[in-house]
C-alpha cells in the first residue's frame, strides 16, 4: 500500500536518490563503518544534489519541499545503514530548531550552509547525569558582558565529532521554579573559546555515526547566539521532539523492511535436510507474522505522518509509533538474524550489523518508557 502523502514527485526523488546512493554510499558504507565516520565530502555531495534540508525556503537554499521528501530521504538513507542517522538528525531535527526559533540574522548566517553541507549540526541535550530527566541538566549559561558563559558537559551527541554548529540545552536560570522554565537553547559554533570535544564514544553499533562528548569550560558564546527566548527552551524541545520521534519511527520501519527482504532472500537460497529453510513452516510463520506486524506499523506510521503534515497535534500518536516501531525493529532483527543461522552472527552478513544497530532506537529520542509515560498522561492516568 502506498502512503497517501507519497506523490509522483516523491517517487522521482526516491529514484534519483537511490541512483545517487548506489554510486556514492553503498560502495563505501562498510569502509565508513570500519573507519567510524562518514567523510565530509559525502555531506557536500548530498548538499550539491539537494538532499540536505530540501524543506527550507528557497532564500536559504531549499525548495520548500513537504515532509514527504524527508520521509523518502530518511528511508533511503536507512536502507544503506542506520549509521547514516546523523544526516536525518541534521535535516529534520536540528536545522528545524534554527528555522523555527532563529532570528532573521541567525537564519541568514547559518541556514544556507546547512543546505550545502558546509555546516553539520548537532543537538546536545543529554549529560552524563541527565538523559530521560531532561529538566535536571546541569549545564549553565550566565549572561555576562555581551556573552553567555557556558559551563557543563554533554554526552552521547550524534554528529558530535564533526558538528560545526550545536544547539546546546542549558540553564539560564538554575533557580527557576518549576525548573524547566529556566531552560534555554544556545547555538555554539565550533571555534567558540572554551568549547572542546571530549571522547569519541565507542558504541556497539552505528559505527559510521560519530557520537561524542562535548565539554564547555567557561565557553564564551555571544548573546546573539541565544536561540529564541530565554526560559523557553523546554517548550521548544517539546514541540520539535515530535518530528524527531517520527524520524526514528520512519527509520525503524525502513530497517524492518530491509531485514525482511534480506531474510526472505536468504531462506529461499539456504538448504537444510534437502530443502530450503523457507520451506519449513516455522520459517514461513515467523516471517509471515513479522511481515504482518511491519505492515501494521507502517500503516499507523503513515497515518501519523499524514496528520503531522496536516499540522495536527500528534503527541500521543508519535509516542505510540516511536515505542512500537522501535520495539518491533528489535524483534525483527533478532528473528531475522536467527533465521540466518550461524551466518547471521558473522559481520560479513548485513543482518549482523542490523542486529547491532537496532536496539538503540528504543533508547534515543526519548526512551520507550518515556513514550509510554507520555501516552499514559494523554490517557489521563497521571
Ligand atoms: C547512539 C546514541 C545517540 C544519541 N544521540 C543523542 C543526541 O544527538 N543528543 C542528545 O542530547 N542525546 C543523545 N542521545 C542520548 C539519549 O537521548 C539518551 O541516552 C536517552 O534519552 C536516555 O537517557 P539516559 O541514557 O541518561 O538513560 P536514563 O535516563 O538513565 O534511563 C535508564 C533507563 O531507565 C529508564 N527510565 C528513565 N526514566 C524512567 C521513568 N520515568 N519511568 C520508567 N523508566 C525510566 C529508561 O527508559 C532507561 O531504560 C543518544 C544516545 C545514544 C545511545
Amino acid at each position: 500500500m502506498k502512503a497517501p502523502y507519497i506523490k509522483e514527485e516523491h517517487e522521482i526523488l526516491r529514484r534519483s536518490l537511490r541512483k545517487f546512493l548506489d554510486k556514492e554510499a553503498y560502495p563505501y558504507f562498510d569502509e565508513w563503518e570500519k573507519q567510524g565516520g562518514i567523510p565530509r565530502t559525502f555531506w557536500q555531495k548530498l548538499g550539491k544534489n539537494g538532499y540536505l534540508c530540501p524543506w527550507l525556503d528557497e532564500e536559504y537554499g531549499g525548495f520548500e519541499a513537504d515532509f514527504g521528501y524527508s520521509v523518502v530521504i530518511n528511508e533511503e538513507l536507512e536502507k544503506v545503514g542506520t549509521g547514516l542517522i546523523g544526516i536525518g538528525l541534521h535535516n529534520d531535527i536540528v536545522v528545524p530548531y534554527l528555522h523555527a526559533y532563529g532570528t532573521k540574522d541567525q537564519k541568514k548566517k547559518w541556514l544556507p550552509k546547512c543546505t550545502t553541507g558546509e555546516l553539520i549540526t548537532a543537538i546536545a541535550m543529554t549529560e552524563p547525569g541527565a538523559g530521560s530527566d531532561l529538566a535536571s541538566i546541569r549545564t549553565t549559561a550566565v549572561n555576562s558582558d555581551g556573552h553567555y558563559i557556558l559551563n557543563g558537559e554533554k554526552t552521547f551527541i550524534t554528529n558530535g565529532v564533526h558538528a560545526d554548529l550545536i544547539v546546546v540545552v542549558c540553564k539560564t536560570d538554575p533557580k527557576a521554579s518549576p525548573v524547566h522554565k529556566g531552560i534555554s537553547l544556545m547555538i555554539v559554533e565550533k571555534d567558540t573559546p572554551g568549547f572542546k570535544r571530549g571522547k569519541k564514544l565507542d558504541k556497539i553499533g552505528l559505527h559510521s555515526q560519530d557520537t561524542s562528548e562535548l565539554i564547555f569550560e567557561d565557553a564564551k558564546v555571544p548573546v546573539e547566539n541565544l536561540l529564541g527566548q530565554e526560559g523557553q527552551g523546554f517548550y521548544y524541545l517539546m514541540n520539535q521532539l515530535q518530528q524527531e520521534r517520527l524520524i526514528v519511527g520512519i527509520g525503524a520501519i525502513a530497517a524492518c523492511e530491509r531485514m525482511l527482504d534480506l531474510t526472505v532472500e536468504y531462506v529461499k537460497e539456504r538448504q537444510a535436510f534437502g530443502k530450503t529453510i523457507a520451506s519449513f513452516q516455522n520459517t514461513q510463520f515467523t516471517l509471515a507474522e513479522l511481515q504482518t506486524e511491519v505492515e501494521i506499523g507502517r500503516t499507523f506510521l503513515d497515518r501519523t505522518i499524514e496528520a503531522h503534515m496536516n499540522g495536527e497535534d500528534v503527541v500521543k500518536e508519535v509516542s505510540m509509533a516511536k515505542w512500537w516501531t522501535t520495539d518491533l525493529v528489535k524483534k525483527v532483527a533478532m528473528s531475522c538474524m536467527h533465521l540466518h543461522g550461524g551466518y547471521g552472527y558473522m559481520e560479513e552478513y548485513e543482518i549482523a550489523r542490523r542486529f547491532r544497530d537496532a536496539p538503540v532506537t528504543a533508547i534515543y529520542a526519548g526512551s520507550n518508557e518515556i513514550m509510554k509515560s507520555i501516552i499514559a498522561k494523554k490517557m489521563g492516568l497521571l
